[in-house]
């Protein structure tokens, strides 16, 4: 791994988009998905001037087509180029639009280097502002090569104040400053769960680790997003909280975390 870091191949920028943004995380089941389709809308809504695309580039799991409620096949441009299914104005991209089921998909290594090559570089997105793009969870081959490949305006880190996520977490942003890309800040997701009956709060996995890791290893602290089963269920519908509930809380949580970015 460390010599392919040195021997940096070349980055080309993707056709027609500023600034890719990144959303990572160490390891997987800890809203990462959630956050990069609340980060895309948010930054939408914080300014309606910008043009903003999502690229699903979570193999493994893809979950940009029901985030976004969203299925199909991309069709074709003329010169073969893949173009984007659109939902609320955000043009997208996934490797679940172009297997044919939701079963779990098996790669092997070369397949997904393949796949990642062609969402990286045959898709037509017109012009965009800001390419958000949903990562691997980790940091293995698949996520260092997305890296070395094009050229990365920052990435943000989402983790859950649990240590084992906060671990990983740290293990993510170590990642991105060997391979030269700057990393935005640390996203805590699920900090506080607040009681729709008595409105108790409760730190599920403890309150504050996000935010004294990101002290610990210099990155900005981005904000909080806490566990609201409104985020969960809007996302299950393809509603996603900034666009079905911009009035919540949890809305304005996300937009907090776009306009930090
Ligand atoms: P990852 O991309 O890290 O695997 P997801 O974004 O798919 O994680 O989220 C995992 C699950 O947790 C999903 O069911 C999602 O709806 C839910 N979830 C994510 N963030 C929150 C939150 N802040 N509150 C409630 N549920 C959440």
């Amino acid at each position: 791994k460390r010599q392919m870091v040195r021997g940096l191949p070349k980055q080309k920028p993707i056709t027609g988009v500023k600034q890719v943004i990144v959303v990572a995380s160490g390891k997987g089941g800890v809203g990462k998905s959630t956050t990069a389709v609340n980060l895309a809308l948010g930054l939408m809504a914080i300014d309606q001037s910008k043009s903003v695309g999502l690229l699903d580039a979570d193999v493994y799991g893809p979950s940009i087509p029901k985030l976004m409620n969203l299925k199909g096949h991309p069709e074709l441009s003329d010169d073969n180029r893949m173009i984007p299914l659109i939902n609320y104005g955000v043009p997208c991209m996934s490797v679940g639009f172009l297997v044919e089921d939701a079963s779990p998909i098996v790669w092997r290594g070369l397949m997904v280097m393949s796949a990642i090559e062609r969402l990286l570089r045959q898709v037509e997105w017109g012009s965009l502002d800001y390419l958000v793009v949903d990562m691997p969870p980790g940091t293995g081959d698949v996520q260092l090569s997305i890296t070395q490949n094009i050229p990365i305006a920052g990435a943000v880190i989402v983790s859950t104040p649990q240590d084992v996520a906060l671990l990983d977490a740290r293990r993510g942003a170590e990642m991105f400053k060997k391979v030269n890309v700057p990393v935005l800040g640390l996203v805590q997701n699920m900090s506080v769960f607040q009681c729709p009956n008595c409105h108790h709060q409760t730190h599920i996995f403890g309150s504050n680790g996000a935010r004294e890791l990101a002290e610990t290893i210099r990155v900005r602290f981005l904000g909080d997003i806490p566990l609201h089963i409104n985020i969960r269920e809007m996302s299950d519908k393809g509603q996603p909280i900034v666009i079905s509930s911009p009035d919540s809380s949890e809305a304005e949580a996300y937009r907090k975390v776009a306009s930090a970015v």
